[in-house]
C-alpha cells in the first residue's frame, strides 16, 4: 500500500475515532441517554485547544501524546479519576477514548515514517 492510501486511511480512522467511535461507546454504555452522551463526548475534542500553546500550533507529524498540556499523564490521571463520578464519567471517558485515538495516530505516524525514511 502506498503512503498516500496509508495517509488517507490515517485521516479517516482517527476522525471516524474522534467522532463516531464515541456514538457507538455512548449507545453501548449510555443506552438511555445515549445522545447526550455522544455529543458529550464528541466535544471532548475541545481538550485540543491547548494546541494553540503550542509552535506551531498544528504539526501532523508531531506525537500530541506527552506533548500537550492536557495530553500528559497528569492530565490523564484526572480524566481517570473523572470516571469514578456519575457526573463526570461520560466526558472523563469521552477524554481518556481522546487520548488514545490521539496515540494511535502517533503510531500511524511512526509507521508511515518508518516507510518512508
Ligand atoms: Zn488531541
Amino acid at each position: 500500500m502506498d503512503v498516500q492510501t496509508l495517509q488517507v486511511l490515517q485521516f479517516l480512522t482517527h476522525y471516524g475515532l474522534h467522532f463516531l467511535a464515541p456514538g457507538l461507546i455512548a449507545y453501548v454504555f449510555f443506552r438511555k441517554k445515549w445522545k447526550k452522551a455522544w455529543l458529550l463526548m464528541a466535544l471532548t475534542i475541545l481538550v485540543d485547544l491547548d494546541h494553540l500553546l503550542a509552535d506551531p500550533i498544528f504539526d501532523p507529524s508531531r506525537c500530541s501524546i506527552g506533548f500537550h498540556p492536557l495530553h500528559t499523564w497528569p492530565a490523564m490521571l484526572v480524566y481517570a479519576v473523572m470516571l469514578c463520578f456519575p457526573k463526570t464519567r461520560i466526558v472523563g471517558l469521552g477524554l481518556l477514548f481522546h487520548m488514545l485515538t490521539d496515540y494511535q495516530d502517533c503510531i500511524w505516524n511512526a509507521y508511515i515514517r518508518s516507510l518512508v525514511l
